[in-house]
């Protein structure tokens, strides 16, 4: 029978209350207990919250304390011996060692290094593997949460991070191959399978999301192996989860493994449906993803119905599912709780519950069960509506976007002559200082934006602050010698957010929180129409602080794709559009600050690396497109404007040749921790323009001394020239302590001196 499925739900509780729960817990404020009892409570909830909404079966096992990809090392004990001892006396306490570090008697355990969930704004805990490992069961979680929602009436499906997608998501610290552990790690698998067969799981779903990307001739034969060793195990049956994108030239190997049934995206890749219906194993279940599980609009049921409806007449109702594209996890909870957005635009939003709804409306329409239904008609006119919207469609916006010419992405002259403009203009010495742009927000900081908002603060009382802060800091920088200042980033609440609030075509919700990492979360922006600035938006602060020093004062600004990548965007049109968009809007502050008198401009892309699409071969047009935006955003000014960027990683080797092409006359990345990546790059790259690797890790409360600074300078003179090379910290100092700030600036300041004095000798 065609039903609704459904692949992961978000596990923090519409109001963050597993986010409350755990920081309790983390302060010694509440037992374990009662955290377990927090978690037992949202499981059930959301699991009632899901059948209502119309899933005939719900996931199971989604639900963790901080990480799935952390609870699949832990159940296969792939623990590193340093923490062992802990997870065996007390294990949520190793547990929680694992994922964010703990102190204390005799204890100084680091958290395990935490990265990017495939393309999402999620991070998981990357497992720690090495050639010796040994797994076992440790734990009995997949089993204890069916049996929990089985006891409570629900018809749960338990979801398992697939062995081979466990691996390749791991590292192995002695360099040795992780897909060679397969072989130790599959029976504890067989074993969880026969628990859960045991307690009386119909179906268990694998997720092996690395199936949507570039696999190679071992990762092959790890799939083979793996899921024969199941095929011949007492198990539930099998639903093996793709997502995030198509399968394309791993189809072929995902149609050989001997599984019962095969979960596809068809929001990212809705063109591999003929491919998939036409290889499909004739007994095998097809679950089809025509919800978007990425994205927070509402889905246009038509096409999702028409979909279904295909694949109904190619495989019959009793092989069909349908479901998310993904977990749900990477939506917020409930789009009915926001009760301040204007109405059409509260008509556009599904989240995790609407999504689930749509799935079934979709299945009872299709099955006939219904067949006018309000749903659909209210569903049909939302997004008819939204398709029509002149709040969406700005004639202006587009007709700009139309006029953008060849000119309009390249400064005047090349970097050799603007330098020489810049040089004349600022007269910096070798070894420029400068920082990031925040400085320390502090308690006072926070607590004013927070009077301000809640009004006990007028708007004058707040500037004024806002004013004193910025005057400390300037003059702060001037007393330790700071060639380039910054006015501190003190009036911003956070990058993305700061700029959305002042530009047309953002909304902000009030619930709209996605777990980030832990319990972190953030709340994206929703960009829903045509992006426009209809007035200047850091002028004001940016020209304050130059009016208080003869110094150049550098104008910061978050960029196009940035922007894009930490918000929700539209999806009805391109990226790509949506980013030259955003970057004709930030263009139009930059000429601003120019024409206030500042000369220096630093457009940060933090997050340009990690929009990089999942498949190699898409890198090169999502590159183009990215680094026309940032080009379209800087290529406005004067020669002898200075333009710089910054980014916080240091993994360029694969980029470097498009983070050249951005043409920003400084760059500063981030190199403290990983000096060596920054060598291998340059060594093989001739960077043109110039640079500052930063030598001041601002994520550690750690103040670095002067010689420490001179090493890595040192190190970077290796591939770099003297002319080439910037001193400035990896990252913005916001989350840092004044006292370490001042230590580690004054130290930074020093370094710089003492290279110079060596230039000048040598000259
Ligand atoms: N200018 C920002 C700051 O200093 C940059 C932050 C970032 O790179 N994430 O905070
Ligand atoms: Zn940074």
């Amino acid at each position: 029978m065609t039903i609704v499925t459904n692949l992961g739900f978000p596990r923090m509780g519409a109001k963050r209350e597993l986010k409350q729960a755990l920081e309790a817990f983390w302060q010694g404020d509440v037992p374990a207990s009662a955290l377990e009892e927090t978690a037992r409570e949202l499981r059930h909830r959301h699991w009632e919250l899901q059948r209502k909404a119309g899933a005939h079966v719900v996931p199971c096992n989604d639900f963790s304390f901080y990480d799935h990809v952390l609870d699949t090392a832990y159940l296969v004990d792939a623990i590193p011996d340093r923490y062992r001892h802990l997870a065996d006396a007390e294990p949520i306490a190793g547990y929680f060692a694992l994922a964010r570090g703990t102190q204390g008697a005799g204890i100084d355990l680091h958290a395990l290094e935490m990265t990017k969930w495939f393309d999402t704004n999620y991070h998981y805990i990357v497992p720690e593997l090495h050639a010796d490992q040994t797994f076992r069961l440790r734990t009995n979680k997949p089993v204890d949460e069916f049996l929990e929602a089985k006891s409570l009436g629900f018809d749960a499906r338990p979801v398992l991070l697939g062995p081979v997608s466990f691996l390749l998501l791991s590292k192995t610290v002695d360099g040795s191959d992780r897909l060679l552990l397969l072989d130790r790690l599959l029976p504890v698998y067989v074993e969880i399978l026969a628990r859960l067969k045991e307690a009386g799981a119909e179906w268990v779903q694998i997720d092996e999301p690395c199936l949507v990307l570039d696999q190679d001739g071992d990762d092959y034969a790890a799939y083979r192996k793996a899921y024969a060793a199941f095929a011949s195990a007492d198990r539930p049956r099998i639903l093996l989860a793709t997502y995030f994108g198509g399968l394309d030239d791993n189809l072929a190997l995902v149609n050989e493994l001997p599984v019962d049934g095969l979960h596809v995206d068809l929001v990212r890749a809705p063109s591999q449906i003929d491919a998939v219906l036409d290889a499909l194993p004739a007994d095998r279940v097809i679950s089809i993803g025509v919800v978007d599980g990425r994205n927070i609009w509402r889905t246009d049921l038509d096409q999702a119905l028409a979909v279904t409806r295909k694949v109904l007449e190619r495989v019959g109702k009793d092989r069909l599912w349908v479901a998310p594209s993904c977990s749900l996890l990477h939506v917020p909870v409930d789009a009915s709780l926001e009760k301040t957005l204007s109405s059409d635009i509260h008509s556009w939003l599904s989240f995790a519950r609407q999504k689930i709804e749509e799935l079934r409306t979709v299945v009872d329409v299709s099955k006939g069960l219904v067949t006018a239904c309000a749903a659909l008609d209210v569903a049909r006119a939302a997004v008819s509506a939204r398709r029509a919207s002149a709040k969406v469609h700005r004639p202006e916006v587009s007709a700009r976007l139309a006029a953008l010419a060849q000119k309009d992405t390249h400064r005047q002259s090349a970097y050799k002559v603007r330098r020489d403009g810049q040089q004349t203009r600022f007269a910096l010495p070798f070894y420029p200082t400068t920082t990031i742009g925040s400085f320390p927000q502090t308690k006072e900081v926070r607590e004013a934006r927070s009077r301000l908002k809640s009004g006990s603060w007028s708007v004058t009382e707040y500037d004024d602050f806002i004013a004193r802060e910025t005057e400390q800091c300037v003059r702060f920088q001037e007393e330790i010698g700071l060639d380039v200042l910054v006015h501190g980033e003190f009036e911003r609440n956070d990058m993305v957010e700061y700029f959305g609030e002042q530009l047309d075509g953002f909304v902000f919700t009030k619930h709209g929180w996605v777990q980030s990492y832990g319990s972190r979360c953030v709340k994206p922006p929703i960009i829903y129409g045509d992006v426009q600035r209809p007035a200047p938006m850091t002028v004001r602060w940016s020209a304050y602080a130059q009016s208080l020093t003869e110094r150049p004062m550098k104008g910061m600004l978050t960029g196009p794709v940035t922007v894009l990548q930490w918000s929700f965007v539209r999806d009805d049109q391109p990226r790509s559009t949506t980013c030259r968009q955003l970057a004709l809007a930030l263009r139009d502050e930059v000429l601003d600050l120019e024409a206030a008198g500042i000369g220096i401009i630093q457009i940060d892309e933090p997050a340009l690396r990690e929009g990089l699409p999942l498949r190699r071969k898409d890198w090169a047009n999502y590159l183009a497109w990215a680094v026309e935006s940032f080009r379209i955003t800087a290529a406005g000014v004067a020669d002898d404007t200075q333009i710089h960027t910054h980014m916080c990683y240091s993994e360029f080797n694969d980029i470097i040749e498009a983070v050249a092409a951005m043409d920003a006359d400084v760059i500063s990345i981030e190199t403290s921790r990983s000096r060596m990546e920054l060598l291998d790059a340059f060594v093989r790259f001739q960077y043109p323009n110039e640079i500052g690797p930063g030598v001041y890790d601002i994520h550690s409360p750690r103040v670095p001394d002067i010689a420490e600074m001179v090493t890595l300078l040192e190190k970077a003179s290796e591939v770099l020239r003297p002319e080439q090379l910037w001193v400035n910290p990896d990252c913005g100092l916001k989350t840092r302590g004044w006292d370490e700030t001042r230590q580690a600036l004054k130290a930074l300041v020093e370094s710089a001196r003492i290279l110079r004095e060596r230039v000048a000798v040598a000259a």
